[in-house]
């Protein structure tokens, strides 16, 4: 496996987002899977990367060269691409993986999370997409798109793609099972 990580270049407020990135990191090297990420050393993205290397784990950055210097690039990583574009870099992190999983973190990490499922919604590819729940961090975000579905803009079979978990070892556990759903994407008015 190779797990792609979005989340925050910045630590959050509460103690519990930075040990959840590093219980992360630590459960993706363990089993022998590798990290792939933005390569930064920042937040978040150096405490899942720290914790991943620690754990003796490869661990992949793509940083985009305009970020580069802003979001400081991770000295110790197995691998770091450096590339032209942000979207150069989503789609590299997107090829190089075989799953994706959101930690807590702020516009970027839920543009990034958005993205890859849409992508999935459409058909571009058929790998898990989930969040790792820290502290109730997403659970406004999962009542909102609990809305989406009631309010017939977004299928349940959709909504249901996404993996949500507390637990990183767990949330693994259920991306070795993965089962992707091949449903079509627009919803009639007859299917209310
Ligand atoms: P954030 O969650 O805002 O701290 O950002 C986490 C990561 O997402 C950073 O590496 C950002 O560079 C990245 N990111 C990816 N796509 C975007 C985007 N469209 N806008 C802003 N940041 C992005």
């Amino acid at each position: 496996m190779k797990i792609c990580v979005f989340c925050g270049s910045s630590a959050g407020f509460r103690p519990d987002y930075h040990e959840a990135a590093v219980a992360l990191g630590r459960a993706i090297a363990e089993r022998g899977a590798s990290l792939v990420y933005g390569g930064s050393k920042v937040g978040l993205m150096g405490a899942v990367a720290d914790a991943a290397l620690m754990a003796g784990g490869e661990v992949i950055g793509v940083l985009p060269t305009a970020l580069r210097d802003k979001e400081i690039a991770h000295p110790g990583l197995t691998q770091l691409h450096i590339v032209n574009s942000m979207h150069e870099r989503k789609q590299m992190m997107a090829d190089l993986s075989t799953g994706f999983v959101a930690l807590p973190g702020g516009l970027g990490t839920l543009e990034e999370l958005f993205e890859i499922w849409t992508w999935a919604q459409l058909g571009y590819h058929r790998k898990p997409v989930g969040l790792l729940d820290v502290a109730g961090f997403y659970d406004k975000l999962e009542g909102f798109l609990d809305h989406t579905v009631e309010a017939g803009f977004v299928r349940a079979e959709h909504r249901d793609m996404l993996v949500v978990d507390e637990d990183p070892v767990s949330l693994l556990d259920r991306y070795e099972t993965y089962q992707p759903v091949a449903v079509a994407k627009w919803i009639g008015p007859t299917e209310r």
